[in-house]
């Protein structure tokens, strides 16, 4: 008997911003591996005796290897288990589900993606900000500010692209991003946010623009892991809208 690998979007951390299909497929889960950003309050939804295993760096902790955790998730479903791999966001934006999906696939393994809400929409919706919008952004470009050597985002195109900039990661190389985006053009007022823990009750957010960005953070003391968010669409912030979920944990 052949078991079967779900990667699975948790969401962006209000655990109740998960799919149905998320947490049908988690109560039948014979293992569950757990990622870091996951809200580990989701893990109520997983069988009392399911084997829970965290693959995440938080704590202090080294994370595991990506390789451990293909050769783990392949053994399992060879095994004949139903595997979750349940991953903060959405499993396919920045997560490394790509190369789950491509080792899974490799070894003749069986996989369903079920899709999750991706903290660089919601984190900016929670705070009234859409990603696009008729009037002022055509489109929107999700960006990792931590791209793989030899693999680096082209600021300047960006900038003068026209879309709204949604920044997963960005923290670190804030610094470095704008001045490549103001030497592609961007305006240096252009309207800037950065959320911290979105949607969860410990989020925090500061508005400024593309220059005063990093300060207002530091000031802010907002860091890892927030979402950075640079466009006209950032004047809808309205930074005391607050989520139900949050309001009732307040
Ligand atoms: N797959 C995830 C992203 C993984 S990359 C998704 O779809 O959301 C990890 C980065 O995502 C973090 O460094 C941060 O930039 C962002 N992120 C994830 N959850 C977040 C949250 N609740 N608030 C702000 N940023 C978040």
């Amino acid at each position: 008997m052949n078991g079967k690998v779900y990667l699975i979007g948790a969401g962006p951390g209000d655990p109740e911003l998960i799919t149905l299909k998320a947490v049908r497929v988690l109560n039948s889960a014979d293992v569950v591996l757990v990622d870091d950003l996951v809200n580990p309050v989701l893990l109520e939804h997983a069988r009392a005796n399911a084997r829970i295993v965290y693959v995440g760096k938080r704590g202090g902790c080294q994370s595991t290897p990506q390789a451990y955790i293909h050769k783990q998730m392949i053994a399992e479903a060879q095994a004949g288990l139903t595997v979750a791999r349940l991953k903060g966001g959405d499993p396919f934006m920045f997560g490394r589900g790509g190369e789950e999906i491509e080792a899974l696939r490799a070894a003749g393994v069986a996989v369903e993606v079920i899709s999750g809400i991706t903290a660089g929409i919601a984190a900016p919706a929670s705070v009234g900000v859409p990603v696009t919008h008729r009037d002022s952004a055509p489109g929107v470009t999700f960006v990792t500010g931590h791209s793989r050597d030899g693999n680096s985002v082209n600021w300047q195109a960006l900038a003068a692209g026209g879309t709204t900039l949604v920044i997963y990661m960005g923290v670190k190389n804030l610094p470095d991003i704008v001045l490549e985006l103001l030497a592609g053009g961007m305006r240096a007022d252009m309207p800037a946010l950065a959320i911290q823990n979105g949607t969860l009750a410990t989020q925090r957010q500061t508005r400024a623009t593309l220059q005063t960005l990093h300060v207002a953070m530091m000031a802010a003391e907002i860091g890892s892991p927030a979402i950075i968010v640079l466009g006209d669409v950032v004047k809808l912030a309205d930074i005391a809208v607050q989520s139900a979920w949050m309001a009732q944990a307040a």
